[in-house]
């Protein structure tokens, strides 16, 4: 694999972040926000075009397929924060968490899984986890229900010393995506906000982010708390399709 984009390539790459960081700007100063995190998710799209926006300072990317990371962890810069964001199986917990610049996991989902990650971050620094919570209870979407995301998080704290429970994580509907951009709260968003507040509450935790908003919907989520917003097409254009990766 190439690491190097072409100049045009990695120029347009830089107007397009900035543009994004630009309107992040905007909405967190609009709604009297922090500015969240921004991940770059660059699943699909060839390491060439991570090296240029690394080039650039960018160090911030997310990933949804465990070979796919593991290849491009590989080969680029070892002080990239990966994060994993596609949905999570048992069986491909060691292999991920033995990336050793992996910065989150954001897609946790089950007890089961955080002892895998736990058992195999034994002898690599603690891993950041979000718990993914599937806040519009949608069968095709992976996540735990809101109820099921305080033992769950209960779990990590009392039981996993390799993991830190750095916040929760949400996909939401694309339905209340396109109505709250009609000037609505998302619903997927207070409910995320909500479960977060319950957390807190019930184990004496503070500053847990929020890992929420998309291309389509970052502006909303930075107005309702969003504290990672996880911004792929945005950036690097539209994706091919899975299988001619
Ligand atoms: C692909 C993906 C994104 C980025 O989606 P865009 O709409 O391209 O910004 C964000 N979060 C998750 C979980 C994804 O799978």
């Amino acid at each position: 694999m190439r690491t190097m984009a072409d100049s045009v390539r990695a120029e347009s790459l830089n107007a397009a972040i900035s543009a994004v960081r630009a309107r992040i700007t905007k909405s967190a100063t609009a709604s009297s926000m922090p500015e969240p995190r921004l991940v770059a998710v660059s699943k699909l799209k060839p390491a060439s075009d991570i090296q240029a926006l690394y080039d650039t300072g960018y160090r911030h990317f997310g990933e949804n397929y465990v070979q796919e990371m593991v290849e491009k962890a590989e080969i680029l810069p070892k002080d990239i924060a990966w994060h994993f964001i596609g949905s999570l199986q048992s069986n491909k917990c060691a292999t991920l968490a033995a990336i050793s610049n992996l910065f989150a996991v954001e897609t946790l989902d089950s007890e089961k899984k955080a002892k895998r990650l736990n058992e195999a971050r034994s002898q690599l620094p603690v891993l950041n986890v979000f718990i993914q919570v599937n806040t519009s209870q949608e069968e095709s979407k992976s996540g735990i229900s809101p109820e099921g995301a305080l033992p769950l998080a209960r779990y990590i704290v009392n039981s996993c010393p390799n993991l830190k429970l750095m916040g929760l994580m949400t996909i939401g509907s694309i339905a209340r995506s396109r109505a709250s951009s009609e000037g609505e709260h998302n619903q997927d968003f207070t409910t995320l906000v909500e479960t977060r507040a319950a957390i807190e509450a019930a184990l004496g935790v503070h500053g847990l982010e929020l890992s929420m908003g998309m291309s389509s919907d970052f502006e909303d989520a930075i107005s309702q708390g969003s504290t990672n917003v996880r911004v792929g097409s945005q950036i690097f254009g539209a994706r091919p399709p899975k299988n001619s990766a």
